[in-house]
């Protein structure tokens, strides 16, 4: 059975001023020791007890300041600007009465439970199955987060083992952010033009704010623009998920590390915000990807990408592109993006492991075989 560990965001609700107000005093009194204890030498450190520190703070967080400070990242670090309150594991509590769950840990005030929010219909599963034992929850940190205070909570699940038989092929590009095939049957589209669209609109405010100096602006607008980009790829990565699920299939992808140096692209597309790649989240996209997969039990397969969006799917022939058609020389006719997805979902038998970034050289040439026939991609051709 494989675990997997990842960190949900809790919000408190209803959280008055007054606990707002101890909060922010936990964290300050938190920092306070940890830059305390960072100015002894790490043997002082190690030999540090809780009854040892004069803090208002219980034992329990102390522990967890000290245990910080002898990691190895508190190791490394010279002095902290804020270091969020850790609760770990046997020093918090999940309750539930009715719909409401709340969480209980020692506070300045002795041990308070606070009522926190299910933001999303997700996280329900998540939190009975903390309740039943089924998730188990680590530690958890107070986070201040735009003036909302949150519990990052770690937990750990078991993953389900999946056996899959089949694979899909997932080409990502600018007209469509992605798109899943498998060898044979319904593709499924995420197309792109909106995202063309509102990112030119980002770039036009960038240039006029750039040209009025107003750099702080700047500065939040490129924000908005990330968490933008950032909500679309945890959505298209969300359904290629559950359109993989349907199938009970693995995902295959082009590797397209280092593909902006060698994609060629004209300097005016490049300009151009909706256009250039240099902008594209194809990266994103493949993480979101990554764990959302392992979450099912399922796996994110790389391939290297030459070729992949210029032979045919149907006979293997390589053939021509033409924007968003495809045609090969024996008649069959695909639209590029699916040709491309269809591929991959196929494509299988390299005469070495081919990297891009590493000439490989058999024969003095790179080899990969495509339907019983060699092939000899130029180093950086991507098709
Ligand atoms: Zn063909």
């Amino acid at each position: 059975m494989t675990k997997i560990t990842r960190t949900i965001k809790l919000k408190f609700v209803e959280l008055n001023r007054c606990k707002a107000l101890m909060f922010e005093q936990m964290t300050e009194e938190n920092t306070r020791i940890a830059n305390k204890l960072l100015s002894l030498p790490i043997k002082e450190r190690r030999k540090m007890t809780t009854a040892k520190i004069m803090s208002e703070l219980k034992s329990a967080l102390v522990n967890q300041v000290i245990r910080h400070t002898t990691s190895p990242t508190g190791r490394k670090t010279k002095r902290y600007k804020v270091l969020p309150v850790e609760v770990n594991n046997q020093n918090w509590k999940l309750t539930q009465k009715g719909s409401t769950y709340s969480i209980s840990f020692p506070t300045l005030k002795g041990e308070k439970r606070i009522p926190i929010e299910v933001a999303s219909p997700h996280w329900q599963p998540v939190l009975d199955g903390l309740l039943e034992g089924t998730i188990q929850g680590g530690s958890f940190k107070l986070i201040k987060h735009r003036n909302k205070w949150y519990a990052y909570l770690s937990i750990t699940e078991d993953v389900p083992e999946v056996k899959t038989e089949k694979r899909l092929g997932c080409d990502r590009g600018q007209n469509n952010l992605a798109v899943v095939a498998p060898k044979e049957g319904f593709g499924k589209f995420f197309k792109g033009h909106s995202v063309k669209h509102r990112r030119r609109y980002f770039q036009q405010r960038r240039q006029q704010l750039q040209e009025a100096k107003k750099f702080r602006a700047l500065k939040k607008w490129n924000k908005k623009e990330r968490r933008w980009m950032d909500a679309i790829n945890h959505t298209v990565s969300r359904r290629i998920v559950r359109f993989a699920e349907y199938h009970n299939a693995d995902v295959v992808i082009e590797d397209l590390e280092g593909c902006r140096k060698t994609m060629k692209q004209s300097q005016k597309s490049r300009s151009d915000s909706g256009e250039s790649r240099h902008n594209w989240s194809y990266y994103s996209l493949e993480q979101k990807l990554n764990y959302k997969l392992a979450l099912k039990g399922l796996k994110l397969i790389k391939r290297p990408a030459p070729y992949t969006s210029k032979s045919c799917s149907t006979c293997g022939v390589i053939g021509k592109r033409n924007r968003h058609d495809f045609n090969c020389p024996n008649g069959h006719y695909h639209n590029s993006d699916l040709n491309a997805a269809r591929n991959l979902s196929q494509w299988d038998g390299f005469s070495c492991d081919l990297n891009l970034h590493q000439r490989c050289f058999c024969n003095g040439f790179i080899r990969f075989k495509l339907w019983g026939a060699w092939h000899t991609p130029e180093l950086g051709e991507y098709g």
